[in-house]
């Protein structure tokens, strides 16, 4: 199968190549804007693999995507490319319209006019998966039960708005043009290769140098954790057993206040990074909560789990020592970051925005 990976330098896409590459015989075009959020040496690994092939893109080209499209000529689409921090999209919702709605819009498009000269069996089997989140259902209250496919949209931020805008698109060029299209709806990712800037890497990076650790408001929000390869492979089951116009949300049953996951942190970095009379979460703080802060987000992976078979190899806490380790060993990787866009800093953003 030839698959076009779109955002596939960011940190769920670089997994999800990873995780194609390794586990089966596919090739794969990454088509990538290189934004503040990648880092070129993400991918530095596969560079050489004769499966492997990268175009920088803006995904809102409309004449660059349909040309690329019909160059490499796929049998899948995996839509990942957007811009993906709330807080940012507060500061500047901007680009969060562009690209996440307008690139949306022209990626299917794109790919409705190359599916349309496809051969009868061809467009059966061509596939468009657009990757989302479960920010687009809004915020849950303590005993509200948790997301599934049929939950109504209320997003509450400009990215989820825009995501929620994307989704719809998708879905509306299922019903209307019969592009074979999937959804999938999933929580808050961890793992290698996320950026600096999200709560784990920034909490982790922080700690090692002896910095503040901010957490919002009063630190009670609650995220459903997925680590990013559990993720990757729920994708990959999506794409290959999963049932066109529906959607599928995925989650890892790993419901944690905000505050529960950076004192964990801090527990196992006191663990594997001891300091001489110094526990972690001495270095938290709390700091103004960020507007329009949704309280709770919980997943119900049943569909996906009970149709397509899938489940979470890692719980939280193995997840997130593995995470720990990973940025430990990797903050060279980390360093880019700081050289091109200092924004564990937040510069540029409002005060406290983290
Ligand atoms: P990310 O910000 O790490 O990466 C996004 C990638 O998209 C970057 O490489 C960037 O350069 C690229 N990109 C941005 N604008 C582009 C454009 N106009 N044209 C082409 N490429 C462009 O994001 P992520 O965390 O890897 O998220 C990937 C997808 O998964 C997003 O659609 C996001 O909404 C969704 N998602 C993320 C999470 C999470 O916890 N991170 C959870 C659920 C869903």
């Amino acid at each position: 199968m030839k698959i076009i990976v779109t955002g596939g330098n960011g940190f769920i896409g670089s997994n999800l190549i990873f995780f194609i590459l390794k586990n089966s015989n596919h090739d794969v075009l990454n088509i990538d804007k290189i934004t503040y959020a990648s880092n070129p040496k993400s991918l530095k690994q596969i560079k050489e693999n004769q499966k492997y092939s990268f175009k920088k893109i803006d995904i809102c080209n409309s004449k660059k995507t349909l040309s690329i499209i019909n160059e490499f000529k796929p049998d899948a689409i995996m839509h990942l490319a957007a811009e993906s921090h709330v807080d940012r999209s507060i500061d500047n919702p901007n680009n969060f319209i562009q690209t996440n709605i307008v690139g949306t819009y022209n990626l299917l498009e794109n790919s409705r006019i190359f599916w349309s000269s496809l051969s009868k069996s061809k467009k059966n089997k061509f596939r468009f998966i657009h990757i989302s989140t479960d920010e687009v259902f809004g915020s849950l209250k303590d005993n509200d039960s948790a997301f599934h496919e049929k939950t109504l949209y209320d997003p509450s931020s400009p990215y989820s708005a825009s995501k929620a805008g994307s989704d719809h698109l998708v879905r509306a060029w299922y019903r209307t043009f019969e592009l074979p299209t999937i959804i999938t709806n999933c929580s808050n990712n961890y793992g290698p290769y996320q950026h600096p800037e999200k709560l784990i890497p920034l909490t982790i990076l922080n700690a090692i140098e002896g910095k503040d650790l901010p957490i919002y408001g009063n630190g009670k929000q609650i995220r459903d954790w997925l680590y990013v390869e559990d993720h990757v492979a729920a994708l990959y089951s999506v794409l290959i057993n999963g049932k066109i116009g529906e959607s599928y949300n995925i989650g890892g049953l790993n419901e944690l206040k905000n505050i529960d996951v950076v004192k964990h942190i801090c527990c196992v970095l006191d663990k594997i990074l001891p300091k001489k009379g110094h526990k972690y979460y001495n270095q938290i703080k709390f700091v103004e909560d960020r507007p329009g802060h949704d309280y709770r987000y919980a997943i119900n992976p049943n569909k996906i789990k009970n149709k397509l078979n899938w489940k979470p190899k890692n719980n939280f806490e193995l997840g997130i020592e593995k995470t720990v380790l990973w940025y430990i060993e990797n903050i060279k990787w980390t360093k880019f970051f700081e050289k091109n866009d200092n924004s564990r800093n937040r510069v540029g953003l409002k005060k406290n925005r983290l």
